[in-house]
């Protein structure tokens, strides 16, 4: 028992230490690079954390929160039941997440019996949460008895497997009846959007998703001034009982940054896709990313510095992203591999060609993801290797280029390809949208307006 509460609670230092560290980045990012930056390793002095740390899919399963019974110092509260979330890794399957919690065999074969009466345990997906119910023994160094367990199915049904008081186990699936309500925020940013957000009142999750939406056009690190202004509309999932289920979409943001105002819209187009527009229905997103990898702090920039390896100075004609080995590293736009193999000291590296005018290369991978090879088609945001120290590197990192017309360029710095545009009829539906979605925003109460000074 005291080493589930123990790693609940190293878990829950964790996840915090990676909150702040993703508030963090905001907060100040000593970017200006000077022409020597001394190396290019993962040890190496942290210049910066990467523009946005949205957490690493591939993170293994971890526990998220314990409510741990209370010390034997408290009252007795040997009938309050307490619950471990835990949460699916890569390859993980519920009988071997179950017999870490230092659950018996046969509860164990029993109980995942009885959830596949209503759901296949290996639906279980990576990154699925179940939350697992025991009974607290008086022996607090022991596992607390199993009384069962709850998956998300997804955010309205929910299964529970529960123990009978003959010790046999039934399941059955719940459905939770969610109003959706939508929130409307805004205030003024102080130093970084993500700090100022939270203190108004937005989840970090929305806050994070503002952060992703903007992040094509927006450089958080630069371009933010104190006195800039927020506004942000989301919808938000109530049970009947009138609490909060899950936030969703967003659906409207503007964020004016030093006078200028830059809004957009969530629109879905007749394809189902739905994206951000902005005001003259150009995409939010770009053609290309900037930041090609989750998680990631970046290193080192672009330009002149001493190699830690050769010794002498030499340009960088990249900018390189320390991350754990194995982090997933993504395409930065559409395009097809012009170039998958190793290269010298770029060790494992692959070129994708985006466009006449674009390209990008990642350089040092641990290993290419399936199917990637030369000629092979790839999508924005895809998978494409993952991060290793192949070649003339000294720590896990990605070396990330972008060539326009053939000459690497600097990827912070660069001016953007900009997405599609819709024309026409798409256009109009579009600009419907707008309208419709101006009128909600300015018919709701401001929920939260903090004066940020
Ligand atoms: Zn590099």
């Amino acid at each position: 028992m005291l080493t589930l509460v123990l790693r609940g609670f190293l878990a829950f230092v964790f996840l915090a230490a990676s909150a702040f560290l993703s508030a963090r980045f905001v907060l100040d990012w000593p970017l200006e690079l000077s022409g020597d930056e001394p190396v290019e390793t993962a040890s190496a002095p942290t210049l910066s954390i990467a523009p946005i740390s949205l957490g690493n899919p591939a993170a293994a399963k971890a526990v998220l929160h314990t409510q741990p019974p209370s010390s034997p110092f408290d009252p007795p509260v040997i009938f309050r039941t307490y619950e471990e979330t835990i949460r699916a890794g890569r390859g993980d399957t519920l009988s071997g997440m179950l017999t870490d919690l230092g659950i018996d065999a046969e509860d164990i074969r029993a109980s995942i019996q009885a959830l596949s009466k209503v759901y296949r345990p290996r639906d279980i997906k990576q990154g699925q949460e179940i939350s697992v119910t025991f009974l607290p023994n008086e022996n607090l160094f022991n596992a607390g008895t199993f009384l069962g367990f709850s998956i998300e199915r997804d955010f309205t049904k929910r299964i529970v497997v529960s123990k009978n008081d003959d010790g046999s186990f039934s399941s059955k699936q719940v459905t939770l009846d969610l109003n959706r309500t939508l929130v409307r925020s805004e205030g003024q940013i102080k130093n970084s959007l993500y700090v100022s957000g939270r203190k108004a009142g937005i989840p970090a999750a929305v806050l994070v998703e503002l952060i992703r939406a903007y992040s094509w056009d927006v450089d958080f690190q630069r371009d933010i001034r104190t006195g800039d202004k927020f506004q942000v509309m989301f919808e938000r999932y109530m049970t009947e009982e009138g609490e909060e289920a899950y936030n969703g979409n967003i659906l409207f943001a503007a964020l004016t940054l030093s006078g200028t105002r830059n809004a957009i819209y969530l629109h879905k187009l007749k394809d189902g896709n739905t994206d951000y527009f902005n005001e003259k229905g150009q995409s939010a997103r770009k053609a290309l990313m900037r930041t090609p990898i989750d998680g990631a702090r970046l290193s080192s920039g672009y330009g002149r510095r001493k190699h830690p390896i050769l010794g002498y100075t030499r340009m960088h004609r990249g900018v390189d992203f320390a991350a754990p080995r194995g982090t997933p590293i993504y395409a930065a736009g559409n395009g097809s591999i012009t170039y998958a193999g190793w290269k010298g000291g770029y060790g494992k590296y692959i070129r994708i060609r985006h466009n006449g005018e674009y390209s990008t290369a990642y350089a040092h991978m641990r290993r290419f993801a399936k199917g990637m090879g030369t000629g092979r088609r790839v999508r924005q945001g895809q998978i494409i290797g993952y991060v290793g120290t192949t070649g003339r590197s000294t720590g896990p990192h990605l070396h990330y280029e972008i060539m326009r017309g053939g000459r690497q360029t600097n990827p912070l710095r660069v001016k953007m390809p900009s997405g599609r545009k819709l024309k026409g009829k798409a256009l109009e539906t579009f600009m419907a949208t707008l309208t419709q979605t101006d009128r909600l925003y300015s018919s709701l109460p401001v929920e939260f307006k903090v004066a940020d000074k």
